[in-house]
């Protein structure tokens, strides 16, 4: 794969994940000496004048150390309790540590509703940006307590893409126990060989996420879901392993550790990206084969003539899933009209639309302008 210039210098906004393994020891206790390490790199990127927002794990790890239980919790409630005393925790010593480089930190705990809520998505926008322009670095994990199943996002690898998207950073690093993507199993095979860039995310690369999943590191493959998210969202994405010294800024610099994931020259701007990644699907819209190709190959509005059926209820405005005459999901979009209204104009030509409804306030089921083609 063609080599890019790593040159970082002029990037102003970074999100740095740091997962689990970098934030406890085995026995859950917090990693002190990895802690003060990564806030002494951080407050030296805020010392240069950049702004710098942390995705920490470990809630759950240290809440279970201090706790005393053997291994991670296994109910939800367990769960859920171990992060609100870990949470706390984390936030203590990061706090010290960040005052002793004159940083002021402030705790933000997020859940799925915080992105799939337009509003909410947009609160959160601004409470980060405020802090931002506080000189804050925001500290932000998922809240744990609160999010049962249905509202939980599960990784902080995604979650740390999402909260790239939102603030608009232009990198993002994920740090780990891992050096980066390898081209297989580095503790098995001895010919694997680090990726250093990935301009796109391949079928076959998703495979080798599979394996280094097996192999204990846990979550390449979340690394990469948040990767693709990354690179539809315009951010240089960065997998590297968190023990450096100076590992943040090494990178930023062009030193080759880790892979690099580029982002796409066509980024989705920032509604679309958000109807991608962030909304929660409502409900389904069935197609037929000719508005299959208009919706794919000629990037039209989706419009009655083409609907064949609808699944769910959901209002105007929701995001739906538009699947195909194949059974596969080909987009998704904000509708224009209700299910009830979808289901008495499915297959009508437009000009009816007002006779059917009794009103016509668009054309479009969904409008070009509020469709995403799966990425
Ligand atoms: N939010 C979880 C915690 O703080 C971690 C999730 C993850 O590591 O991806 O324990």
């Amino acid at each position: 794969m063609e080599e890019k210039k790593r040159d970082f210098h002029m990037f102003k906004r970074f999100v740095v994940k740091v997962g689990t393994s970098s934030i406890n020891h085995s026995n859950g206790k917090p990693n002190l000496f990895q802690m003060e390490n990564l806030v002494r790199q951080i407050a030296g990127l805020y010392n240069q004048g950049r702004e710098v927002i942390l995705v920490t794990s470990g809630a759950v790890g240290t809440g279970a150390g201090k706790l005393g239980l053997s291994g991670r919790p296994k109910t939800i409630p367990e769960k859920q309790a171990a992060a609100a005393v870990g949470q706390g925790v984390l936030m203590h010593i990061y706090e010290k540590f960040f005052a002793e480089y004159g940083v002021t930190v402030g705790q933000v705990l997020l859940t799925r509703e915080d992105f799939s809520d337009r509003r909410r998505f947009l609160n959160a926008r601004n409470a980060l940006h405020a802090m931002l322009q506080f000189g804050v670095i925001p500290v932000i994990n998922e809240n744990d307590t609160v999010a049962v199943e249905e509202i939980k996002l599960g990784d902080n690898d995604n979650l740390s893409a999402l909260v790239a998207g939102l603030v608009d950073a232009e990198m993002l690093f994920l740090l780990s126990d891992v050096d980066g993507l390898f081209t297989a199993d580095p503790r098995k095979d001895p010919a694997a060989c680090l990726i250093r860039d990935v301009q796109e995310i391949t079928p076959e690369i998703e495979n080798l996420a599979g394996e280094a999943g097996s192999m204990g590191t846990g979550g390449m493959a979340t690394k990469l879901q948040a990767a693709r998210m990354a690179m539809h969202s315009g951010v240089v994405t960065v997998i590297a392993r968190s023990g450096g010294k100076d590992v943040l800024r090494e990178i930023i610099d062009g030193e080759p550790h880790g892979t690099v994931f580029w982002p796409l020259a066509n980024k989705l701007e920032n509604k679309k990206q958000w109807i991608a990644y962030s909304s929660t699907v409502q409900g389904k819209i069935f197609v037929d084969k000719g508005a299959a190709l208009a919706l794919t190959r000629q990037g039209k509005s989706l419009l009655p003539s083409g609907v064949t059926d609808v699944d769910g209820v959901f209002e105007l405005g929701n995001t739906v899933s538009i699947i195909g005459p194949d059974g596969h999901e080909l987009a998704k979009g904000l509708v224009s009209y209700s299910s009830g209204e979808i289901k008495k104009i499915k297959g009508a030509q437009t000009r009816d639309i007002a006779r059917l409804l009794g009103h016509k306030d668009y054309d479009e089921i969904v409008h070009r302008n509020n469709l995403v083609l799966n990425l």
